[in-house]
């Protein structure tokens, strides 16, 4: 029987306090690992996953930091090392949308969303690189989007740096391949969590008309590739982009 072993694997999630993050914390500690969560949301907000990671028996460490700030996450990532000692895994999940058509989208819309979707991975990968390289081990995934691979009407900014990861990703798999680090990472389409939930009606009619599989994925069918990505059953897999949007863009 295939299953995923991640005991003793201190894992990272940003944006991890809800949504495809919160499954993906969930997953990596039924799976065994010690979870560390970064997000902006204040600890209160977060109180669901971490005690449901608790109560797994795993450890939860939650850290409230903006993943854009280059100082910070250079702060989380010694303050995980600190608690854990070690860490093995960096889940880049954390992401916004200001959405807009191009006329008309502001100097501010585009900053934020290339600020966090994009220079955000940046930031935890400049920052955990270092540790994989010195222990010849890590695995590194990337929450890209279908929209960074076909561009989506309203959304330059977030086609544009969920394409921008999936450059990073590739150009990242090759630095760090001979480290023993894989580096990969996962398309979704449209995913039932707060932030679909922001957007129009329109949106996700339109998005189950596309759905082959003819409804919306969960955040849990993006958390079982996460894991999968995350464990030895993947150690050849690296610079892959994998799609999970029951065929939404084909
Ligand atoms: P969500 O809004 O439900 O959750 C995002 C989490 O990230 C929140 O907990 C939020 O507080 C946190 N976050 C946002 N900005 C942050 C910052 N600057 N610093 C730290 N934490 C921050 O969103 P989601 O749907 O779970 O999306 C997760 C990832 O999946 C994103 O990268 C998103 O672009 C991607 N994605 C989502 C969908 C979808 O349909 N939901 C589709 C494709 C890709």
């Amino acid at each position: 029987m295939i299953s995923i072993n991640l005991s003793d694997k201190i894992a990272i999630v940003t944006g991890g306090a809800s949504g495809i993050g919160a499954a993906i914390s969930f997953k990596l500690a039924e799976c065994g690992a010690n979870v560390a969560i970064i997000d902006k949301k204040e600890v209160l907000e977060a109180q669901t996953i971490i005690n449901t990671i608790e109560e797994l028996g795993r450890k939860c460490v939650f850290i409230c930091a903006d993943i854009s700030d280059f100082q910070a996450s250079g702060n989380a990532i010694l303050e995980i090392l600190s608690k854990f000692g070690k860490i093995d895994i960096l889940v880049n999940n954390a992401g916004i949308n200001k959405d807009g058509v191009i006329w008309k989208m502001t100097e501010e819309q585009w900053d934020n969303v290339i600020n966090i979707n994009l220079k955000g991975y940046f930031n935890y990968i400049r920052a955990v690189a270092p540790v994989f390289r010195e222990q010849n081990f890590g695995k590194i995934i990337n929450i890209s989007s279908i929209n960074g691979m076909r561009g989506k009407f309203g959304q330059a900014n977030y086609s544009a740096a969920k394409a921008g990861i999936i450059g990073l990703t590739k150009t990242i798999a090759k630095e760090l391949g001979k480290y023993n680090v894989n580096v990969n990472a996962i398309a979704p389409g449209l995913i039932d969590t707060e932030m679909m939930k922001n957007a129009d009606e329109s949106v996700r009619e339109n998005a189950i008309k596309e759905i082959v599989i003819g409804r919306i994925g969960l955040p849990d069918e993006i958390a079982n590739v996460a894991a999968f990505l995350s464990s030895d059953l993947s150690r050849h897999i690296t610079g892959e982009i994998i799609k999970v949007d029951g065929g939404q863009y084909i």
